[in-house]
């Protein structure tokens, strides 16, 4: 079978040795190699404001935290998304406020964000979904508009672009994953990268219990008490290296995507995704709209091809039952998405089988 998802780990010969090195360095704790991949990591994004931290999932708690996002407050988020994005709301207190997706992409509505945003508004999550890129132009505007600041969920969307810039300096807050699925994973991490110094200095702190790691432990004061979010030396180190392949990597994705999207043109039964203006998808996954989704599945299964809508909506889990609301683009979208394998590992003989399959009908 042809999997929706696959981790890429550089070569052992290069790996290995670096791990066993840091692994018997005496010190294994965050310390410079965590620093060392921050920076590279500023240089990949093209923004030197950024933290390496445990997990996407605890990027997103930080930014939440920073905006002291917590009961009374709501927070617009998109229940097209994996789990974490929004169970991370749940976990401050805040309500939900759910707004519609566009029915022919998937992502947030701008429209319906706009409309829904009131006094009690603290953030707008934005999940460019699958690696698609959200209507960036209208929610900057919406942003400046309202003053409402954008959190980035980048954990599907490490190396797409917009502008011509790689996501990651839009907005005040972007996250991003480096969990095992995830386009570049240090096996379990994440960071978050900042538009502000005040952010990053508050973040720094937030990341490891409140204490600010530049001054001496015996001199600190904990003003505001944090988590213990931060990055090992370990899977720093294992990040630097992942990262020296990442762009050679994102290109195999970005350049079957952009096969797919025009090899499967004009197909009966096919709705392709439009890409909003000045986005360039990562394509972490390929996503389309496809008429009798069970059925064509079931015969992309047959020629041993992964195809599946892989998400849940988050909007019917009863951890959130007091969001509910009517959504009637997301209904539409749901009943019909589905991706197909994207990554690395398809070569070009893989993605011209996958194509002839769906050109065959189902
Ligand atoms: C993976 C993921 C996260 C969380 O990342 P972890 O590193 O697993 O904590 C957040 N949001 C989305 C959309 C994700 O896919």
């Amino acid at each position: 079978m042809i999997p929706l998802v696959k981790p890429y780990i550089a070569p052992a010969s290069e790996l290995l040795p670096a791990i066993q090195k840091v692994l018997y360095s005496g010190y294994i704790a965050e310390g410079e190699k965590v620093y060392r991949f921050e920076e590279e990591l500023g240089n990949f994004i093209g923004n030197r404001k950024i933290l390496a931290l445990n997990s996407g999932t605890a990027a997103l708690h930080i930014a939440l935290s920073i905006l002291e996002v917590g009961s009374g407050d709501e927070v617009i988020s998109t229940p097209m998304t994996a789990e974490p994005t929004n169970t991370t709301i749940a976990l401050t207190g805040a309500k939900i406020v759910w707004g519609d997706v566009d029915a022919s992409t998937g992502l947030l509505d701008p429209k319906s964000v706009y409309e829904k945003i009131t006094e009690r508004t603290k953030a707008i999550m934005l999940v460019h979904y699958a690696g698609m890129i959200c209507d960036m132009d209208a929610f900057n505007k919406i942003s400046e508009e309202t003053g409402v600041p954008v959190i980035e969920d980048s954990a599907h969307c490490f190396g797409g672009r917009y502008n011509g810039k790689v996501i990651g300096s839009n907005s005040r807050f972007t996250c991003y994953s480096f969990q095992a699925i995830k386009q570049m994973t240090t096996v379990d991490g994440g960071a978050i990268a900042f538009q502000n110094d005040e952010d990053l200095n508050a973040a720094r702190k937030l990341r490891w219990f409140g204490l600010d790691k530049r001054v001496p432990r015996l001199q600190n004061d904990i003003v505001k008490a944090g988590f213990k979010y931060g990055m090992n030396n370990v899977t720093a180190v294992i990040g630097s290296i992942q990262l020296g392949y990442a762009q050679e990597i994102i290109e195999k994705y970005i350049g079957n995507g952009k096969y797919y999207d025009e090899m499967l043109k004009g197909i009966n039964g096919i709705n392709l995704v439009p890409y909003y203006p000045h986005t360039v998808p990562s394509y972490w996954l390929y996503t389309m709209k496809v008429e009798g989704r069970k059925d064509f599945c079931r015969m992309m299964e047959d020629r041993g091809i992964t195809a599946s809508p892989l998400h849940h909506r988050s909007d019917t889990h009863s951890v959130f039952a007091g969001s509910r609301c009517e959504l009637p683009q997301m209904e539409e979208w749901y009943r019909s998405f589905v991706h197909i394998p994207c990554g690395w590992w398809v070569d070009k003989e893989a993605r011209e089988t996958i194509v002839n399959a769906i050109k065959q009908g189902w």
